[in-house]
């Protein structure tokens, strides 16, 4: 199987990088194929600028997704932009791991998203849900949060944390055509033993072991 890890944090030594670290290594030692793309370590640019593309569809008006759509058209997206959806195309299992920041995605993330998940290839032209571009493949989120799980339950002080997450994996994720797998989340690790840590490495580690043949999920939309 062809798994692309997105990493979204900006220490190399935090939990979630350890979570990264380790599904890579545990995905490898199981004969699968890992890319990983550690947007803070790379310095990805999250926005969406002009500088997305090789050629202008409009040069008066700049509509992001219209830009897209040509670029999809003529093949005519910038090299680090092309070099995202190569490795879009490579994957079948999609592995995001982040920090939980303000109940969503790290910026550098979000911006991820939006100049990579391009309107002509990944969604658009009625291509969107059961018929976006990614379809047949899976997307999963393994996340750390701040706040403790009985304030992410549904009569938790924040809210339950799927409803929170609708955002992304139904407004993102399965909008662009992937199957969802249930989240990873450790919740609070900064104020976890080392012994607990060391023991959610190891559940990781065995969710891992089976996830090339784990269901997804039933996700749903905000509000539903
Ligand atoms: C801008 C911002 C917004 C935020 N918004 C929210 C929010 O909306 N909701 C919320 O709940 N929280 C929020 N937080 C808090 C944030 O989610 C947590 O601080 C974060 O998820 C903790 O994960 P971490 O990877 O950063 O942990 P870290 O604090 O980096 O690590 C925790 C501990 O794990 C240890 N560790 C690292 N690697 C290993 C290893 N291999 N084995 C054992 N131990 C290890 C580290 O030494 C450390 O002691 C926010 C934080 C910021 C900065």
């Amino acid at each position: 199987m062809n798994v692309l890890i997105v990493h979204a944090h900006p220490e190399a030594r935090s939990f979630a990088s350890a979570l990264k670290d380790a599904a890579a290594a545990e995905l490898r030692s199981l004969g699968h194929e890992v890319r990983v793309t550690d947007l803070y370590a790379m310095g990805f640019d999250p926005r969406l600028t002009r500088a997305d593309f090789l050629e202008t569809a409009d040069p008066a008006y700049f509509k992001p997704q219209r830009e897209q759509l040509h670029a999809s058209e003529h093949d005519s997206f910038a090299p680090d932009v092309q070099a995202q959806l190569d490795d879009l195309a490579w994957a079948q299992l999609v592995i995001f791991t982040f920090p939980l920041w303000w109940f969503s995605l790290p910026a550098i993330l979000k911006g991820w998203v939006d100049r990579v998940f391009v309107m002509g290839r990944v969604y658009g032209g009625g291509k969107v849900h059961e018929t976006g571009g990614m379809r047949g493949k899976r997307a999963m989120l393994c996340l750390t949060t701040g706040g403790p799980g009985s304030s992410y339950s549904s009569d938790g002080r924040n809210g339950a944390l799927g409803a929170l997450l609708s955002h992304v994996q139904w407004g993102m994720l399965h909008f662009a055509g992937f199957d969802v797998l249930a989240p990873f989340v450790v919740w609070g690790p900064a104020r976890a033993s080392s012994e607990d840590l060391a023991a959610t490495l190891t559940v990781w580690r065995e969710r891992l072991r089976a996830i090339e043949h784990e269901a997804p999920v039933a996700v749903e939309p905000l509000g539903g």
